[in-house]
Formats: C-alpha cells, structure tokens, sequence
C-alpha cells in the first residue's frame, strides 16, 4: 500500500475528473493507521470513500488524502438471524443475502449503490416521512476511533437524518457492523421491486449522487427542478437530484451555490446531504 497521486474519474458517482494528490486503497485496518498517521504527520485532511455514491469533489486537485476503502468484504453469519459485515461490502450484495435467506431488510436501499460502511456512515434510508433506515436492523456498529478499535450498541450511536457521528471528514473508520434480519416469508422479489420502482421515479439519464440536500425549502427546492447550469442540471424528473454531463465539477458547484444562496435571501434554511471534498 502506497500514498500516491491518481488521476481518475472514478471516484465519485458524478463522474467528475480529478487530480488526486494523496490517494491510497487500505486493505487491512493496520494500513489504514499507517495512513492515518502519514496524515497526520504531514497535517492532512484525510477523507474515508466507501462507494463515492454521496461523494462530490469540488476542485480538480484534490489535496484531502482520500483513503478507498478496499478491506476484504464478508458477509459471516452469527445464527440464522444474525450476521456480521464488513465495511466495505455492497448494500446489494448484502441485500442478495437476506432475500436468499428469507430475511426482512432494508430492501429500499436495493436502488442505492452505496457500501455498508457509506450506509452507515450516512445513516442511509428512505425519505425523511418514512422514518426508515438501515440502523433499523443493526445490532453494533465496530469501528476505529484514532487510537483503539471499539463496537458501540445501537443506541449508543447519534444519528439524525442521514447524519451520523461517522458522517464527513472524521477519524473514524467503520470496519464492520452486525446486523439482525428477522425471519420473513417473502413473496414478490424486494431487490427487483425497488429497482422498477427507482427506473420509474429516479433519474438515471447521467450520473448523480442521489438527493443533493437533506433539507431546504420545497418550494423552492421544486422551482428549480430542470435548472440548467452549463453541463449539470436539476432534474426536471427527481426532486432534489442533480444530473452531471461533464468531467469539471463546476457546474455542479454553481447549482448548489445558486440553492443555498436563494435560501439565504428568502431566510430559510439548507443543509447539504452530499459530502464535500476538496
Ligand atoms: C442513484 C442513487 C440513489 C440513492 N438513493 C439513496 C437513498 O434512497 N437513500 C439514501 O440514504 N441515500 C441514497 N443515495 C446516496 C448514497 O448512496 C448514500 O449516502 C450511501 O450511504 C453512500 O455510500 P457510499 O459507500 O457510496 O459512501 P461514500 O459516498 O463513499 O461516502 C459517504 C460518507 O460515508 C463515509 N464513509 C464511507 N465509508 C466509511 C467507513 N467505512 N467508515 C466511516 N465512514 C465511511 C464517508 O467518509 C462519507 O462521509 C443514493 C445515491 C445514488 C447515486
């Protein structure tokens, strides 16, 4: 494992291109210090990417040490209802899991390309009025806090809407969480359900990251759908989504500048749901 520099356009799910001066993939939660303390030793921000399904870089260098990542990804059962994961597994293929086993989950997150760790991070979930989200099902949550690795309950973790003690730029590294699926018979297919149901209602013409604010104004939220900016707009099918047709992610950046500050004219409040990083 090596800090490096990496031009990419892989890294978030806008698709933008950047150059990444410090970037390095940890496989194992010792590379992960040694990283830590490069980091610390050279007074770096550093940035922990899951899936950079909610990842927006701004700038086209990007001095923050991004660290991917890459630990081996299990899916270890406890009992029939209990199972243990690890960070960097997908939501779907843990997904894929539950259904095989007749599990209840969060199969609303089956149009979410998000890891565990991300999800959790990010307390991710259906819409606010549902009141639904992965932490639903999790029993403890292991991570690395900067200096020892420690597993805190469910309720010991605080959390709000799609914010957790996890979420942004922090130290700590989510290795795994166990989770319980209670026993349910299922009919129709969950995943195959949710995906027709995101191609119907979300739009998937470009690459996005999903909603763009956690809150704001509806109203004004809604008047800007199909606002176009250069080569991004807001969706004119998906509330709160921008869709992203450029490598540069300026014109990302104006449409969010331009929400925030037509919420501070009208005093009303915006919160930003994607991370980012420069
Ligand atoms: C098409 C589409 C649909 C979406 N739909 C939904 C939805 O229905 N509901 C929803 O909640 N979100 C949704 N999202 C947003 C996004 O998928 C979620 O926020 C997801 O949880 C991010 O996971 P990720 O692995 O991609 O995280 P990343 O974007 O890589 O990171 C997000 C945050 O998690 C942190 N993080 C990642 N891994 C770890 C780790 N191991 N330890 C500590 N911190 C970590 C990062 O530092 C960052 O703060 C959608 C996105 C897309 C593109």
């Amino acid at each position: 494992m090596e800090i490096r520099r990496l031009e990419s356009n892989k890294l978030s799910f806008y698709r933008t291109r950047h150059k990444f001066e410090n970037y390095a993939e940890f496989s194992t939660v010792e590379e992960f210090i040694s990283c830590y303390q490069w980091a610390n030793k050279n007074k770096a921000n550093f940035y922990i990417l899951g899936n950079g399904s909610n990842t927006f870089f701004s700038r086209k260098k990007i001095r923050t040490l991004i660290l991917k990542n890459n630990l081996a990804k299990r899916i270890n059962p406890i009992n029939a209802e209990e199972v243990e994961v690890s960070s960097s597994v997908l939501v779907i293929n843990l997904l894929k899991y539950c259904y095989e086993n007749s599990l209840d989950s969060f199969y609303y997150l089956a149009s979410v390309p998000a890891t565990i760790g991300g999800a959790l991070a990010m307390n991710a979930g259906r819409g606010q009025e549902h009141n639904l989200t992965i932490y639903d099902f999790v029993v403890s949550v292991t991570f690395f806090d900067g200096s020892q690795i420690r597993t805190l309950k469910n309720i010991e973790i605080k959390r709000s809407y799609r914010e957790t003690i996890f979420t942004g730029m922090n130290n700590l590294l989510i290795i795994s969480a166990i989770f319980r699926f209670p026993y349910k018979e299922i009919d129709e297919d969950p995943i195959a359900a949710r995906r027709d149901w995101s191609k119907k209602f979300q739009d998937y013409n470009s690459p996005n990251c999903g909603s763009v604010f956690k809150y704001g104004d509806r109203k004004i939220l809604g008047k800007l759908k199909g606002l176009k900016m250069g080569k991004a707009n807001f969706s004119s099918k998906t509330f709160n989504w921008i869709n992203n047709y450029s490598e540069d992610s300026i014109f990302i950046l104006i449409l969010i500048k331009f929400a925030q500050l037509l919420h501070l004219l009208l005093s009303k409040e915006i919160g930003l749901e994607i991370i980012k990083v420069d």
